[in-house]
């Protein structure tokens, strides 16, 4: 009930507005988002390179009005790849197509994504499309698949709380796709999405199997588990263990300011982290998003406001 109710307030953009004037809020805030500055989110990127992580930058923003603003939002992430370089940063894109302006055009969104595919590929780097709502689902995989022969940079999200991601995840299987696996952060009906936890992860168990399997790796396969949660992760380390399958062919992904306990113990296996640091002044939606994964987080904003 409660993930529900904030997931419904997460689309309410106004509710944003007024709690940017609470600066307890913005004290929250800061735990996931790394700043509202590029210069913010390259100082937490470049102390985490330090420790051995590589990173995902996505300036946050979705569902953008106006063609200028999907425009803007394109520009910022090619500044923000010049930068990756000129700074020598191990970090990759990650962003969404809303925010390229998908509501408005899917040419529109076409263009800036291929400018951001084509400036990673010259770089050498992945770019992750983020997966939004259903609404969503079936057009930012068919954008994927229709950028993937030129951009085999381009790399797509499957989320394992649609009951429709096994179908999604054997025909991206077969196509050797990169793929990122999460559990799924929207509010989702239950004829589309598995309404319990306990269904979900069962789902993303079962998902992780295939993508951790020797056909998909020899399809040429590279799968990244954006999970903090345990069991899951070393679930993950397990099979790739006995597949004798090497660190360097997937990825464990987590969010920035969520179970940083496990960076090391993870790198310890020997395998690859990659954190994914947000930062602009669109922090309000994926903020809610990581309110309503945590009912913990949201008591300790209620708590610290009735307080004073
Ligand atoms: C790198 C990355 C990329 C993602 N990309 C997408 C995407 O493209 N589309 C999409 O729909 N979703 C995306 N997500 C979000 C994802 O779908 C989940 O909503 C989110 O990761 C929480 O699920 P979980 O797998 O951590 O498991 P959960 O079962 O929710 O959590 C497991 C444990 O992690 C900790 N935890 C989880 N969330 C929080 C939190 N907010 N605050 C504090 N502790 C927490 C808790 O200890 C919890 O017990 C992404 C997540 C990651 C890590």
């Amino acid at each position: 009930m409660l993930r529900a109710a904030l997931l419904y307030l997460s689309t309410k953009r106004q509710l944003g507005q007024a709690m940017d004037r609470l600066a307890l809020t913005r004290r929250l805030v800061r735990r996931f988002v790394a700043g509202t500055t590029a210069d913010e989110a390259f100082a937490v990127i470049g102390r985490m390179q330090n420790t051995g992580l590589l990173s995902a930058i996505t300036y946050l923003g979705e569902n953008v009005r106006t063609g200028a603003e999907a425009r803007r939002a394109a520009e910022v992430y090619l500044d923000l790849l010049d930068e990756i370089k000129r700074r020598n940063l191990h970090c990759v894109a990650s962003l969404k197509l809303t925010h390229l302006g998908l509501d408005l055009s899917e040419a529109l969104c076409r263009e800036n994504l291929e400018r951001v595919l084509d400036r990673s590929q010259a770089a050498g780097e992945r770019c992750w499309i983020d997966m939004e709502s259903s609404a969503y689902t079936e057009r930012t995989l068919a954008l994927y698949d229709s950028v993937r022969p030129r951009y085999p940079n381009a790399a797509c999200v499957i989320q394992a709380y649609l009951r429709r991601s096994e179908d999604d995840l054997r025909r991206l299987l077969r196509l050797g796709a990169t793929i990122r696996l999460c559990k799924g952060a929207y509010r989702e009906p239950p004829q589309l999405a598995f309404p319990t936890k306990r269904e979900v992860d069962d789902s993303y168990g079962r998902l992780l199997d295939l993508l951790l399997s020797s056909e998909a790796l020899a399809a040429g396969v590279y799968p990244a588990f954006a999970t903090h949660d345990e069991p899951l992760i070393w679930r993950a380390a397990r099979r790739a263990g006995d597949l004798r399958i090497p660190p360097e062919k997937f990825e464990i992904q987590m969010l920035y300011g969520i179970r940083h306990d496990l960076h090391a113990r993870i790198r310890a296996r020997g395998l690859r982290v990659r954190v994914l640091v947000p930062f602009g002044e669109e922090w309000y939606g994926y903020f809610v998003r990581r309110l309503a994964e945590r009912p913990a987080n949201l008591l300790f904003l209620l708590k610290n406001l009735l307080r004073g």
